[in-house]
């Protein structure tokens, strides 16, 4: 489970506003359905990056600020969320690399969503059909029990706007800016693009490659396909 105790109190660093936070005392990391451009729904844990918009209109992340007290009650107010539908206002700001980045990952899952929607609608077509399709077919050969034929997983084909091959050039530009470990999201990324060379070396420098996530993106570069992917835990 996901619990909460208590507020943190934070300060900006721009002009020191203060705000509260909620203080997580336990996170529960599943979801609904995962993705490999790392969106998630129904997640219970937050997504957004912890992007927040200052009193003075800088924008700024949760990680960034000042520790400056603690509240059992909220009495201070939260810093405002930025909405999906503002991220393009946001990057024509002023924004430092950090921020930057948080902005484009977010934005890049965000100009996904049109096609996560083709994706499920043609999935839920494909299991329908092959539902009906099998369960016809086993009952005509009266094999009830028997697994259903391993048909070729198939989904829509993912083609990227001008505007999303900016955003992720631009994106690999500020992950080559930072010193974290970002090995799996380049990977991800040339692969998006269909740069599957570059994904593969990319690949190559990611240390913990025990994870799912890391096991289905090397799997669909090895196919070379661009697509992003829905898959469970
Ligand atoms: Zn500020």
């Amino acid at each position: 489970m996901t619990s909460t105790r208590g507020y943190k109190i934070i300060s900006t660093k721009c002009c020191g506003a203060v705000f509260t936070t909620v203080r997580y005392s336990s996170i529960n990391f599943s979801a609904m359905e995962y993705w490999t451009d790392g969106a998630r729904t129904h997640s219970l844990m937050p997504t957004d990056g912890g992007l927040r918009e200052c009193k003075c209109g800088n924008y700024f992340l949760l990680h960034q600020t000042l520790d400056v007290g603690y509240e059992e009650e909220r009495s201070i107010p939260a810093a405002l969320p930025v909405k999906d539908e503002a991220l393009e206002l946001v990057l024509q700001q002023n924004l430092s690399p950090e921020v930057e980045l948080v902005v484009r990952r977010r934005y890049w899952r965000y100009l996904n969503d049109p096609y996560r929607d083709l994706y499920r609608a043609h999935r839920d077509e494909f299991n329908k059909s092959t539902k009906s399709f099998s369960m016809r077919l086993l009952a005509l050969v009266g094999l009830r029990k028997e697994k259903t034929a391993n048909l070729n997983f198939t989904v829509p084909t993912y083609e990227l706007s001008e505007q999303q091959r900016t955003n992720l050039f631009r994106l690999l530009e500020l992950t080559d800016q930072t010193d974290s470990d970002f090995w799996l999201e380049k990977a991800e990324i040339f692969r998006e693009l269909s740069q599957f060379d570059h994904a593969e070396a990319a690949l190559n420098h990611v240390t913990t490659d025990d994870t799912t996530t890391y096991q289905i993106i090397r799997q669909l570069i090895g196919e070379r396909k661009n697509a992003p992917y829905r898959y469970r835990m």
